[in-house]
């Protein structure tokens, strides 16, 4: 993460740029936002420009020893303590040491995940996750030994609300006064929930949500999006940088659903035995919820393709690809199938979700298919 990776924010970089230049770093600081607003990358950008022996004066340089190891999150001068819980591969005595695997990966694939994200990461959804008594020890332990190679020894805390609090109290004094040269960062979305000893020891740097035009500004530059779609997105997730990526996923997923149903509805009007083996082979190896949420998405086409053809062309929002599938496909779902078709994907699902296998429901379901197309054509 650099300073030019963080998403808007374009004060508040200068300001922590600024600071560092003149070395009016404060050891304990608090980036305190929503989820979505960045927090976390912001603080690991500044911890590499802090640590960055070739500092620029905007960003980090990126190609220094000390950036080349903050690319891989190995730098023996960065420490990451945040919530964890047993999980199937550690069952006692857990801290965050266990889990760095897991968390270098997850930030090293995309930095604006959610909590809840990070407790998928380590399998632990359904659990109450904290920073706990091991993990304060470890900190105590770490800032008694010297810095490796750089001018600062760095503790990034993400989610302080999550602090044991019978733990805390041991933190307190290093916060207070950390030997010199440390540099907490501590990360937070809720103040509330903050333990007041330890708000009280650090300065607060609020970031807010990163705003529509930076998001929009984003995702066509990182992600190639078209200003229009990049424009929609942005404006749905209300300048929210974890839930653009979130609708940007689902949109995707979307449209990946849309061409195997198209290629399947293809195959099954043109009666190609081969080409829905093939479909059906593919499409069996899907998990079963997304084999689930495919069927409901082709009965919402199957739908749309109905009220075409009744010409209640202002009820369906379509554009691109889908509008003119349907406008193709619509003549040949109608009265004469249209129920049977409906009743056949019903019925699917609904054996998807008593355990059916999926390659002979999915064969079944494609001859009936080619069946009732041939009634609608007929
Ligand atoms: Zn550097």
């Amino acid at each position: 993460m650099m300073f030019s990776d963080v998403v808007g924010h374009k004060d508040l970089k200068k300001q922590l740029i600024t600071n560092t230049l003149q070395g009016r770093i404060s050891h304990t600081q608090l980036f305190l936002g929503a989820e979505g607003s960045g927090t976390l990358p912001l603080a690991l950008a500044f911890a590499r420009f802090v640590q960055c022996r070739d500092k620029k004066e905007t960003d980090a340089c990126g190609f220094c020893p000390s950036c080349l190891k903050i690319n891989k999150m190995e730098h023996p001068d960065l420490h990451f303590f945040f919530p964890n819980a047993p999980n199937n591969e550690h069952s006692k005595n857990v801290s965050s040491k266990l889990f760095l695997r897991q968390w270098r990966e997850l930030i090293l694939q995309q930095p604006y995940f959610s909590f809840l994200d990070w407790l998928k990461k380590m399998g632990i959804e359904n659990k109450q996750a904290i920073i706990n008594a091991e993990d304060c020890n470890d900190i105590i332990r770490i800032l008694g030994l010297k810095s490796y190679e750089s001018p600062y020894k760095i503790i990034v805390v993400y989610m302080a609300e999550k602090f044991y609090y019978q733990a805390a109290p041991k933190l307190l004094k290093v916060l207070e006064e950390p030997p010199e040269k440390t540099l907490f960062l501590l990360i937070a979305e809720n103040k509330d929930q903050i333990l007041k000893t330890i708000l009280s020891r650090a300065q607060i740097l609020k970031v807010p949500l990163p705003g529509e035009e930076s998001v929009k500004a984003e995702l066509i530059s990182k992600q190639q999006l078209d200003p229009k779609r990049a424009g929609t997105i942005s404006f749905l997730s209300e300048g929210n940088m974890h839930e653009a990526l979130r609708l940007l996923k689902q949109d995707e997923g979307q449209m990946a659903d849309f061409h195997s149903f198209r290629e399947w509805m293809r195959f099954c009007f043109k009666n190609q035995t081969a080409g829905i083996l093939k479909w059906v082979e593919q499409t069996s190896r899907a998990g079963r919820e997304r084999q689930k949420s495919f069927l409901q998405y082709g009965l919402k086409l199957f739908r749309l393709c109905v009220l075409q053809n009744y010409h209640a062309h202002e009820l369906i929002r379509l554009e691109g690809e889908e509008a003119t599938f349907i406008k193709n496909f619509s003549p040949y779902v109608n009265h004469k199938n249209a129920t049977e078709v409906v009743d056949a994907f019903h019925l699917a699902i609904n054996h998807l979700e008593r355990n059916a296998n999926p390659k002979i429901l999915f064969t079944d379901l494609s001859f009936q298919l080619v069946r009732l197309m041939r009634v609608g054509a007929g």
